[in-house]
């Protein structure tokens, strides 16, 4: 199983996550929990590039396709070898960051983006989304400051990069649970281990 954890700057991803992967170890299962960009040799590399502030005004195509190879990479030598062997894979980001970012956020197309994607992943799609939506005021207060290349673009940049998130997400309800990142991180991870519960293996 393949759960994907997305959400705005501040939003508490990597914290829901780990949460996750140690309710699930908790329970038995083997749990391989990775993030985007930056989980494999090339991909570390490719995060160096593309978070420092150094390449600020990089291409927004270039930008895309440099995601995009890392997610190729993390699909192929992480994420589907964990799945082969029956792990459960929790993911900090995967393709919709790419939407909301590279498509929404700079001049590219949302659907433009999802063409090289679906073509790096081999199509692969999470079983389940988890998008932990939050006013980017609120996240980036939260980040106190620590802004990286793309933590220090606009605020009206984040705001479009949240709506894409949440159209994503209205778009195909069956496969989002979306929840309200203001909330306490107790009642967070309530919610998601409430909706995990639903499609875990027996
Ligand atoms: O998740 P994390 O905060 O480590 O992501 C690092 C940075 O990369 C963030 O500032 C995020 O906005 C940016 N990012 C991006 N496009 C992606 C994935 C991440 O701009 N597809
Ligand atoms: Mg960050």
């Amino acid at each position: 199983m393949f759960i994907a954890f997305e959400g705005g700057e501040g939003s508490g991803k990597t914290t829901q996550s780990r949460l996750l992967a140690i309710w699930l170890r908790d329970q038995g299962f083997d749990v391989v929990q990775t993030r985007e960009p930056g989980s494999t040799k090339v991909g570390m590399r490719l995060r160096a590039i593309l978070l420092d502030a150094v390449h600020q005004g990089l291409s927004a195509r270039s930008e895309a396709l440099l995601y995009a190879a890392d997610r190729a990479e993390h699909v192929e030598k992480v994420i589907l070898p964990a799945l082969y062997r029956g792990a459960m894979v929790i993911s900090d980001r995967y393709v919709d960051s790419s939407l909301a970012y590279q498509g929404a956020g700079r001049s590219l197309k949302p659907e433009e983006v999802a063409r090289i994607n679906a073509w790096a992943t081999g199509g692969l799609v999470p079983d389940l989304t988890v998008l932990i939506d939050t006013p980017p005021s609120v996240g980036l207060t939260r980040l106190g400051g620590a802004a990286d290349r793309i933590e220090s673009e606009p605020l009206e940049f984040h705001e479009r990069v949240r709506r894409e998130f949440r159209a994503l997400a209205t778009a195909d309800p069956g496969r989002y649970l979306v929840v309200d990142g203001t909330l306490t991180q107790e009642e967070i991870s309530g919610a998601i281990h409430d909706r995990v519960r639903e499609i875990l293996p027996d």
